[in-house]
């Protein structure tokens, strides 16, 4: 009866021919019945369920700062200053350890710098859909000038819709000019609150230390007005800043945790790779249990080395973020064999 339904809809069929849900309503309605669509979800979709946070689930979590600029105008020098200028107190002779991010306190509020070398690594997160900063710090050398990745360093932050502080560096250097400095920041729409803008300006030296509690102070400041907030009673979700092979511990990877705990033995996915927390050292070298929200700790326990960019998700399931990493190589192997495929039939065009 089915068949003979469906020939009069035009479609010739045998018993064992596959049929659209549109086309099976229709012949079951003939029949009286009406057809219900269940939808099956993905090993992925199960995976990561991200339930909405309710209000009182959220709590204060520190800021996530990316310095950028022009190269040689300080960048470095300034990160490792103001970690020199304050580790968190009781750790002071802690082996500081570079892991791609770390925090800093001040007055008891902390504050996450990422560390990996300038807006390349910005750049190439946000390319990959990971938005990692709360704040970004655009460093003007006081004796030089806006610079072409300065002006980059700018269009990023504000395509970024980042809130800006420009910190102008080596006021220790006799021919600096901050006003100057100034006066080229509002040529590229940054005008200075002194002068009765919106941007706040702050003069450092990375070299005297000079400068740089106002800094963290005007950050801070501008943290308080953005109110960020995570939830840390959920699984942990984050982005791996940093990762490498290491000879002894495998496959080591930096994460910035965004919201949750990250704890040891949790499960862990990011990107094709996953696996469980076997340890997590953070940014003074000291092993710990729990990553809370804005915490970078290094997470050992992959069963690769993931990307940087990519987005990480603590799983409650063991068997499943298994299965959704291979789903996920597939996939990729398919991309890339269809770009392959692409690649070669465009040559031969060419050819012909
Ligand atoms: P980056 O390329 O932006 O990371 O710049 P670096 O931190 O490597 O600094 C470039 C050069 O400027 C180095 O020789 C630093 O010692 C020097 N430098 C950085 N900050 C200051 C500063 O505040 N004062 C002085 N006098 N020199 C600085
Ligand atoms: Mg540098």
């Amino acid at each position: 009866e089915i068949l003979k339904k469906l020939l009069l809809l035009g479609m010739m069929s045998t018993i064992n021919s596959q049929i659209d849900f549109d086309t099976a309503s229709l012949v079951a309605g003939e029949f009286g019945i009406e057809l219900e669509q269940k939808i099956e979800k993905t090993a992925e979709d199960i995976l990561i369920e991200e339930a909405p946070d309710l209000e009182e689930q959220l709590q204060k979590r520190p800021p996530i700062v990316t310095i950028m600029g022009h190269v040689d105008h300080g960048k470095t020098s300034l990160l490792d200053k103001i970690r020199q200028s304050k580790v968190t107190e009781g750790e002071a002779g802690g082996i500081t350890q570079h892991i791609g991010a770390y925090q800093v306190e001040l007055n008891g509020e902390k504050i996450t710098f990422i560390d990996t070398p300038g807006h390349e690594a910005f750049t190439a997160m946000r390319a990959r859909g990971a938005q990692v900063t709360d704040i970004a710090i655009i460093v003007v050398a006081a004796d030089d000038g806006i610079m072409p990745q300065t002006v980059e360093a700018i269009n990023h932050a504000k395509s970024a819709d980042v809130p800006i502080i420009v910190a102008v560096n080596k006021i220790d250097r006799p021919n600096a000019n901050v006003q100057k400095i100034m006066q080229e920041l509002t040529e590229h729409d940054l005008l200075p609150e002194e002068w009765g803008g919106e941007t706040i300006v702050v003069p450092v030296s990375a070299k005297t230390g000079e400068g740089i509690d106002k800094l963290l102070e005007m950050i801070l400041l501008v943290a308080e007005v953005q109110e960020l907030k995570a939830n840390p009673d959920r699984l942990a979700k984050g982005t791996i800043i940093e990762a490498q092979l290491d000879k002894g511990r495998g496959p080591v990877a930096t994460v910035l945790v965004e919201t949750g705990t990250l704890r040891t033995g949790d499960t862990i996915i990011a990107g094709t790779a996953y696996g469980r927390v076997r340890a997590m050292v953070n940014d003074i070298g000291q092993n710990v249990s729990e990553a809370l929200p804005s915490q970078p700790v290094e997470v050992i326990g992959f069963s690769e080395v993931p990307v940087a960019g990519d987005i990480l998700h603590a799983t409650p399931a063991d068997k499943l973020s298994k299965q959704v990493a291979e789903e996920r190589k597939d996939k990729q192997k398919a991309e890339i064999l269809k770009k392959m495929t692409k690649v070669s039939l465009d040559d031969l065009f060419n050819q012909i």
